[in-house]
């Protein structure tokens, strides 16, 4: 049996690596692809790029059974409430999202479908979220800071990764306070730093410093292509497809919880 994909995003950096590794599997098909720009081109399949405007219409015609979402905060927010409403499951990658668009997200999903939202599809990263814990919880009193470091063309600061990660170490250690970066007078105080570097074509890298008395540990993730994230999304489309309805997140599709 195969599971019919629409891509929203579809021209994007993501979208394309993610319609690429679609078609290396015989028991997923690509049935449609969104995208605002490039509408008409062919993403192979006989299936071409949809005007975004028309995506309820389309994704109902398409008899697409999941909706892998990786566009802006502002679309994702619309293309998740147009899915829900046809009974199209989900899986979202979009950063940035504001504590509204969540919310708004997660009453559009509700029960009706089964949506798995994740800032990271990396098999590294979600590791990485559990390694952290693990320290900040043996490391009680250091020092914490996150450092990350992406391409000159991400919009939204801190990464989702990162903000992840800050959430993490605030639950693990009751650390509540995070700083975004410094500039001027005075002493650091129990935050949690943040630090985030926009430069070149990196790709992405998370750096979790817990330093302390003579000591120093470093948790880092680096990811040397998009290649990470495409195929951990279409791993969770898979597993969201035969999921019940409810919001889950990546740790869930890896059989963590
Ligand atoms: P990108 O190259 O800018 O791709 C986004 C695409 O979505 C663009 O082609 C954009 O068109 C298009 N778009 C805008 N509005 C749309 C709509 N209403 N419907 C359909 N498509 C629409 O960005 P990217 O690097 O692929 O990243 C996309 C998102 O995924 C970002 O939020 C990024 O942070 C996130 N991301 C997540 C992960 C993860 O593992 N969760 C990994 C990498 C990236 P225009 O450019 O013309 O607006």
């Amino acid at each position: 049996m195969t599971v019919k994909i629409a891509v929203a995003g579809a021209r994007g950096r993501m979208g394309q690596l993610i319609i690429e590794e679609v078609g290396k599997f015989q028991d997923l098909e690509l049935v449609a692809g969104f995208d605002v720009r490039g509408v008409g081109d062919p993403l192979g399949g006989g299936v071409v790029v949809s005007d975004a405007s028309e995506l309820a219409e389309v994704l109902r015609g398409s008899g697409a059974e999941v909706l892998i979402d990786f566009t802006t905060p502002a679309a994702t927010v619309e293309n998740v409430r147009a899915a829900a409403d046809l009974g199209v499951h989900l899986v979202v990658g979009t950063t940035g999202l504001s504590e509204d668009q969540r919310r708004e997200i997660a009453r559009a999903i509700g029960r009706r479908v089964a949506a798995v939202i994740s800032p990271n599809y990396s098999l590294g990263v979600n590791l990485f979220w559990r390694l952290i814990e693990v320290a900040a919880r043996s490391l009680q009193g250091y020092d914490i800071e996150v450092i990350e470091a992406h391409h000159r063309n991400k919009v939204d600061a801190p990464s989702g990764t990162a903000a992840e990660a800050v959430r993490v170490l605030a639950e693990a250690t009751g650390k509540g306070e995070a700083v975004y970066g410094r500039e001027g007078q005075g002493l650091r105080g129990e935050e949690i730093g943040v630090h985030a570097v926009r430069a070149g074509d990196i790709v992405g890298d998370h750096t979790v410093l817990f330093a302390g008395p003579g000591e120093r540990l470093e948790i880092k993730h680096q990811a040397h292509s998009r290649q990470a994230f495409a195929s951990g999304a279409v791993r969770a489309a898979r597993w969201v497809a035969a999921a019940p309805g409810g919001v889950y997140a990546m740790a869930d599709v890896l059989g963590q919880r």
